[in-house]
């Protein structure tokens, strides 16, 4: 299944299949699939769930208030963008410099919903880093396009409101 990203900033983007990526996360909490693109491309994909998708590695419903504060990460999952910017540098590292991400969240229904606004800055720190130069989510008010620099700024300012 398509998800028909048609337009974006006046320009024809490429439908892709992050919905359909994002139902094979194994996620207790949130399925999330992620595209990266580059030139009308697919280049790297990923959805979350935990490393190597190992069962004795779940943790999605553990109580984050039991890890030390040390434990800056308190997600078991590797996320989406995480798995699909890995795919990327595998499969198309020449590609990465100036791609874009798209990211999809799904509701308990396996819907379609609205992203959260930018809070993960382990992610963003590392789509930064690699180069991804835009990040696509799909908020209330439509299709967001992130500059990748921005989204990191966004994502050290989030407050939970
Ligand atoms: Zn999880
Ligand atoms: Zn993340």
């Amino acid at each position: 299944m398509y998800i028909p990203f048609l337009s974006i900033q006046g320009r024809t983007i490429r439908k892709f299949n992050a919905l359909t990526i994002a139902k094979k996360s194994t996620c207790g909490r949130a399925k999330c699939g992620c595209v990266i693109a580059k030139d009308g491309q697919i280049i790297g994909v990923g959805f979350n769930s935990p490393p190597k998708n190992l069962a004795s590695q779940k943790r999605c419903f553990s109580d984050k208030s039991s890890y030390d504060k040390k434990v800056t990460d308190k997600t078991c999952c590797i996320h989406a963008e995480q798995r699909a910017i890995i795919d990327a540098l595998k499969k198309n590292p020449s590609k990465m410099l100036g791609s874009r991400l798209y990211l999809i969240r799904l509701d308990t229904e396996e819907k379609l919903t609205i992203a959260k606004e930018p809070y993960c800055t382990i992610c963003s720190k590392f789509a930064l880093e690699v180069g991804i130069s835009e990040f696509v989510l799909y908020q209330k008010e439509g299709i967001c396009v992130y500059d990748t620099e921005e989204y990191n700024d966004l994502s050290y300012r989030y407050r939970e409101s």
